[in-house]
């Protein structure tokens, strides 16, 4: 697949803000004004159908949000967008000459509903944007932008949005940053967003979060502002001012992804040519300690005692932890570790103690 940037523009990155819903006609129309007067924001959000997880909440003004809408295009100058979640709300946001359509998350996840949309667009030249699913599943996400595409729509974007969870978690939607870095590798010029608003679902952590997806080389960011965040219908809690989100942008390092400087070249070829080094040796050593766990199994088998030895991953991982403490390792990092290690000789050790008809033997390492 072959993308396009959703729209022309002179400077990076793409900056979409605006309220989680459009509550009134005022509301929506102070938000865009304050946030056109920060000159660098391209692109204005207002949802006006709200997927709500349990009913009862406040599920959207409906169609006639769509004429606020096209005031905050004459007043301000911003284009508009908008979530669609079935092909009623894209024939009626063609209508208002809504610029942009975004599907949510609680759509993506449903191929029926994103097909419905991607047939209702079928021949249209409209830029959209498809969140990720609210489950981790990564196909799913390139089957929704997939399902566009196929429709004839080039101008299309990714929004990370993060991904429900069960448990406590310091934001709403957990990142699991390695999915949407998965996805620009796959696709480079498919520009990717970050909703820091939906990751953090609070206001404190939201600068820190948009800084990381910069570190991330995203192409920009989706963030919920509204004028008196506190009394928001929706999402209160992630919610800020368009002055607040100035002084956010402002305060954001953007780097490029890399430099021409000679020196800057020279050093960085040092550490990596380090680094290779590095990386091969430990190659070679996971590669010898395999080659121990299976000569482990292989005595197992004869003595016939079981693959998994709980007591001694316990004692295992109790040492790993703490020499990791000591080398500046984050616990999360060892336990990944650990768990990668330990599955490779689990099934490492099943080989050999199951090789059919033959006795204990040491298969040869490379
Ligand atoms: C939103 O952007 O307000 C929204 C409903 O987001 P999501 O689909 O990411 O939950
Ligand atoms: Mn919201």
């Amino acid at each position: 697949m072959e993308f396009q940037p959703i729209f022309p523009r002179t400077q990076q990155p793409i900056l979409i803000a605006g309220p989680c819903s459009a509550e009134t006609e005022e509301q929506v129309l102070a938000t865009a004004h304050g946030l056109q007067q920060l000159g660098n924001v391209q692109l204005f959000r207002a949802g006006i159908w709200k997927p709500r997880t349990r009913p009862g909440a406040f599920e959207g003004v409906g169609t006639q949000g769509l004429q606020w809408l096209r005031r905050v295009k004459e007043e301000t100058g911003l284009k508009v967008t908008t979530e669609v979640a079935n092909a009623q709300h894209v024939y009626d946001c063609m209508k208002y000459g809504v610029d942009v359509l975004w599907i949510g998350a609680r759509t993506t996840v449903n191929p029926f509903s994103v097909q419905d949309i991607a047939d209702a667009l079928e021949g249209a030249d409209i830029p959209v944007i498809v969140k990720n699913p609210v489950n981790p599943d990564y196909k799913l996400w390139v089957g929704g932008i997939e399902r566009l595409y196929k429709a004839g729509l080039r101008r299309i974007a990714a929004v990370h949005r993060g991904f429900s969870s069960y448990g406590d978690s310091k934001y709403r939607n957990v990142p699991r940053w390695q999915m949407a870095i998965d996805l620009k590798q796959e696709f480079p010029d498919l520009e990717l967003i970050c909703d820091i608003s939906h990751i953090c679902g609070r206001r404190d952590i939201l600068a820190e979060t948009a800084q990381k997806a910069f570190d991330l080389n995203f192409d920009g960011l989706m963030v919920e502002v509204h004028p008196t965040p506190d009394q928001a219908w929706s999402d209160a809690a992630q919610q800020i001012t368009p002055a607040q989100f100035g002084a956010m942008i402002k305060n954001l390092v953007i780097r490029p992804t890399t430099s021409s400087d000679p020196d800057y070249l020279a050093q960085i070829e040092n550490y990596r040519g380090e680094l290779d080094d590095l990386d091969e040796e430990i190659i070679t050593l996971i590669s010898r300690r395999m080659h121990l766990v299976r000569e482990i199994g292989a005595v197992k088998k004869v003595k016939n005692v079981s693959v998994l030895q709980p007591e001694r991953f316990r004692a295992l991982r109790e040492a790993l932890e703490r020499r990791g403490a000591k080398n500046e390792l984050s616990p999360e990092f060892i336990a990944l570790f650990l768990e990668a290690i330990h599955q490779e000789s689990i099934s490492q050790q099943e080989h050999v103690m199951n090789l059919q008809g033959k006795k204990a033997e040491v298969p040869v390492g490379e």
